[in-house]
């Protein structure tokens, strides 16, 4: 079980040293730390600020949430998990699977749990990173930071929200003890988590108010339980399961060719979308209202059989004009309708590509991560490591999300390079890894001219795929087997590094 270190105990405590630190234990942090156990590697340490492994799958605890990725595909390809319930996944079932993975493999004692790290420090002469953590600290030789790209929430910047009276809370961070019951809600956004919440809480509440800002585009889910030969034949047919995993992969593979090579053809997709829509929603005026206005698969497409019906209940109201203020128990809108509320749920995503975290990296020539990513945009190199950041690997960082297939995939392929490169290190024994400036530079050429093309930048949306300047710095631009093939073994060639002197210590102090 977790290792917990009592905030007495760590009071003037010396830094202790640890080879590897990983950040975060989500999906990405807790398969590479099973990774590194399973090559016989107990150096390491992870911290995860949550008081459990899990992640997003630990946090997104709102009412209806549930994986929009097909189960089969939706766990680590080395715990095929046969017993699923569903076709897709529901997060509580998610959440267990991934408790269950970091017993099985014995990580857990590897863990420090509730211990937030508030600062990372590259110290160039010492060649360690310096942690901050509420645990007291830390160095590492090297950092792997798995801190994920939805983990911290986005809070909308509406005048007066702060002087709501009633209940509010973000998606990412439901309240439990808030009952809904019999209360007027209203629910700002309608991105993914919004569309699982809404017909989760409709039945309950006495109204419901959805404040829609651009009207997403739903495709069907679908989504049924297993039946039972099916879940016997997953535990008891050889090879039957991975079977169906791949035709599941080929499956979603295929979108890649619309998604970001020919977006013309993601006009199928719509007309499957409108099609739903025009059966679902028979009232022309509602229908106008929730029709999107941009190409399908230019912000995530999203799959829910619930949420058009839910929109059509007659105590629920889609409300488009622009929220002017909130006040102390309601909400005013541009037109100068005020609609009372009990209750406020932010559904508004998260702080992505300009996550706080990046605040509180500071690299080799003393900028943040954030400094960095302001000057250049946020790039990297193969999703894994960014100039100025020596000996500090990155689980899901700039260009590895996906719209349309398992992320679980991708970290996978991304724990095949980094642990690659953590054996190269101790191998050539070096002291530091920096990915080289221009091999990063062309990498994100070749990256933004694969993306130029793509639906996310020809779409005609704005979509939290896009930083600052414009790039999608979040999405892989091609087939997912493409990155598995360029992760697969480290290329030391693209980095710079050095060696210890003869009369250093291939640990540092
Ligand atoms: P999101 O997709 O970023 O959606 C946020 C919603 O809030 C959008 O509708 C956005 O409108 C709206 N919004 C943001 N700021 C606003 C403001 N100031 N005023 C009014 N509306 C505002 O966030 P999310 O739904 O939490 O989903 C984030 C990501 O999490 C998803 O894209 C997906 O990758 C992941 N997710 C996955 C699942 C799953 O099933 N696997 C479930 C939930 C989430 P605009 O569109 O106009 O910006």
């Amino acid at each position: 079980m977790s290792r917990k270190v009592t905030d007495k105990a760590v009071v003037n405590r010396p830094a202790r040293h640890v080879k590897t630190i990983i950040i975060g234990s989500g999906f990405a942090g807790l398969g590479l730390a099973i990774r590194l156990t399973e090559q016989g590697r107990r150096d390491y340490l992870v911290l995860e600020r949550g008081g459990d492994v899990g992640g997003t799958w630990r946090d997104n605890t709102y009412p209806g949430a549930a994986c929009d990725v097909p189960s089969q595909l939706y766990s680590y390809s080395f715990a095929l998990n046969p017993n699923w319930s569903r076709s897709f996944s529901r997060q509580g079932e998610i959440q267990r699977y991934i408790q269950a993975v970091s017993q099985r493999y014995g990580v857990r004692d590897r863990h420090i749990f509730d211990c937030d790290v508030t600062s990372a420090r590259w110290n160039n002469d010492r060649s360690v990173w310096e942690i901050e953590s509420t645990q007291g600290s830390f160095t590492a030789d090297t950092v792997v930071c798995a801190v994920g790209a939805l983990c911290e929430p986005a809070l909308p910047d509406i005048k007066g929200i702060s002087e709501f009276e009633g209940e509010v809370f973000h998606s990412a961070r439901w309240n439990h003890d808030a009952d809904l019951t019999g209360k007027r809600v209203a629910v700002i956004g309608t991105g993914a988590s919004a569309i699982q919440i809404v017909p989760a809480i409709a039945p309950e509440v006495d109204h419901l108010d959805i404040y829609q800002r651009t009207a997403p585009w739903l495709l069907p889910r679908y989504d049924r339980p297993y039946t039972t030969a099916e879940r016997l034949a997953f535990q008891y047919v050889p090879g039957f399961q991975r079977m169906y995993r791949a035709g599941v992969y080929a499956a979603r593979e295929t979108q890649v060719l619309g998604l970001a090579k020919f977006p013309g053809l993601m006009r199928l997709f719509e007309m499957i979308a409108k099609g739903k829509l025009r059966h679902e929603i028979r009232d022309r005026e509602l229908r106008a209202k929730v029709t999107p206005n941009f190409r399908i698969g230019c912000k995530r497409m999203l799959i829910s059989n619930d949420y058009y019906p839910t929109l059509t209940r007659p105590h629920v109201d889609v409300v488009t004009d622009p929220i002017a203020e909130v006040r102390k128990n309601s909400i005013r809108t541009e037109d100068g309708t005020e609609r009372e509320i009990d209750a406020l749920i932010v559904a508004t995503g998260f702080h992505v590509t300009d996550s706080p975290t990046y605040d509180t990296i500071v690299g080799r020539d003393g900028r943040t991560l954030s400094e960095v990513f302001d000057d250049s945009g946020q790039q990297g190199y193969k999703g894994s490591s960014i100039a100025n950041f020596p000996n500090m690997f990155f689980l899901l960082g700039p260009n590895v999300g996906l719209g349309h297939s398992s992320m679980v995939y991708m970290i996978e392929s991304q724990i095949n390079y980094i642990a690659d490169a953590l054996a190269t290190v101790d191998r050539m024994k070096l002291r530091t890894v920096e990915v080289r400036r221009d091999v990063q530079d062309a990498y994100n050429k070749d990256l933004q001219a694969k993306l130029a093309g793509s639906v996310w930048l020809t779409g005609g949306c704005s979509s939290w795929y896009l930083d600052k300047h414009g790039n999608n710095t979040t999405l892989w631009p091609d087939f997912t087997f493409e990155f598995r093939r360029m992760t697969k073994i480290f290329d030391v060639a693209a980095y710079d590094t050095s060696t210890f002197r003869a009369d250093q210590e291939a640990v540092a102090p």
